[in-house]
């Protein structure tokens, strides 16, 4: 190789453009409906509601306003408790923090990331209301176990879906357990419109609320149905309705979903593959599914065996200019977290697997020459 040519560097991630994103923008364009609902909003109602099997499915400007729409919905009032992992995207949390509710931070499973149904049951008190919920990587939650202590409790359960669109609990499709769960198309997800996401309502009951939230508290989707004659003014509510521009790149994308999950597939089937010899022989953990879990190959990571080989495995996969990344902070240890009450030691699990983890490129345009790089720089590497 020679010094004029280097080798261009591997991101850690590309959006992915995989069938008639433009076509159906310059359309969305041409037809004068830029706003929210237009006729590319409501291809994707119709879309996920086939996919998730939900009697409702709303798309919205961002995972992160889903899961407000979420906690809204559930009425949490200042001095409630939601009960949610400490190893998640602030998201998750800030939906309910908003609300004046109160998080109480569990700690992960050591093999799947996901929340220890085991400890959830000691952190009910009096004042709990909700479960919140996240498919790390997009492999399930031990559900049967969570919605058990869920309804012995009275408690609600929403599923932050933002990485498990596509993956099953024991055939039971991720999103589909809670009254409610919520999905990201944020360009770093599987599927994509730059920024995005969606509130899957699974229980009937709550759809005529979610609308009004949806559209400034107003029930003007009721309105445009026909069923009343003007429209007005009945709730809380906010903006959360995304442009129909955006959904024209989102219907492209969910179109194309077969392509962009077998490609995804092959990469996260690939990484595992290459490198499990060199991982087990150096102590380096891969992800663990369960026999009874099918994922939607979101995220394909490694746990290195200390903070240490952790930096000097990203230092080195940077000078071979491969972009890899950590993930979560415990959010218990963060500045906002501490205020209620996090502290060192309360989640060991998130704790330690914060400070070793390292997501590898998975995006539906890696190259197989690319992802051989990854794997020859992962595989120089000495713990
Ligand atoms: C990406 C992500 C979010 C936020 O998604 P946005 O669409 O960017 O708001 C929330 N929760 C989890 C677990 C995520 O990975």
């Amino acid at each position: 190789m020679s010094e004029s040519s280097p080798l261009p560097p591997i991101p850690f991630n590309r959006p992915a453009v995989a069938g008639r994103e433009r076509e159906y923008m310059e359309q969305a364009l041409g037809s004068g409906h830029l706003s929210g609902d237009g006729a590319f909003t409501a291809r994707c109602h119709a879309m996920l509601q086939a996919i998730t099997g939900a009697p409702k499915v709303l798309l919205t400007t961002s995972c992160t306003h889903a899961l407000e729409m979420a906690m809204l919905l559930l009425g949490l009032a200042p001095g409630d408790e939601v009960i949610c992992p400490a190893f998640t995207f602030v998201s998750s949390v800030n939906a309910f923090v908003l609300r004046g509710a109160r998080p109480v931070f569990v700690d992960i499973r050591p093999d799947t990331l996901n929340i220890d149904e085991r400890l959830v049951e000691a952190a009910i008190t009096p004042r709990t209301k909700a479960l919140l919920l996240v498919h790390y990587a997009g492999v399930g939650c031990e559900m049967p176990a969570l919605m058990a202590i869920a309804e012995r409790h009275g408690l609600a359960v929403v599923e932050d879906n933002a990485h498990g669109l596509f993956g099953h609990y024991r055939g039971q499709a991720l999103g589909s357990f809670g009254a409610m769960s919520t999905l990201s198309f944020h360009e770093t997800k599987n599927l994509t419109c730059g920024e995005g996401g969606a509130l899957v309502l699974n229980d009937g009951a709550l759809v005529e609320r979610a609308e009004i939230i949806r559209e400034k508290g107003t029930n003007r989707s009721r309105f445009y149905r026909g069923q009343i004659d003007k429209y007005t003014w009945v709730d809380v509510g906010s903006s959360y309705l995304p442009s129909d521009l955006l959904a024209a790149y989102l219907c492209a994308q969910l179109e194309a979903r077969e392509l962009v999950q077998a490609r995804r597939r092959a990469i996260w089937d690939g990484y595992d593959r290459a490198l499990a010899a060199w991982a087990d022989a150096s102590g380096i953990g891969r992800p663990q599914v369960p026999a009874h879990c099918s994922h939607p190959s979101h995220i394909y990571y490694l746990l290195l065996p200390t903070l240490e080989a952790r930096t000097r495995l990203l230092a080195e996969l940077r000078r071979a200019l491969i972009l890899a990344t950590f993930h979560y902070q415990p959010l218990h240890l963060s500045d906002m977290g501490r205020l209620f009450g996090g502290r060192a030691g309360q989640c060991p699990v998130t704790e330690d697997v914060a400070d070793r983890l390292v997501r590898l490129p998975v995006y539906f345009d890696l190259s197989a020459a690319d992802q051989a790089r990854v794997v020859e720089a992962l595989g120089a590497f000495r713990v």
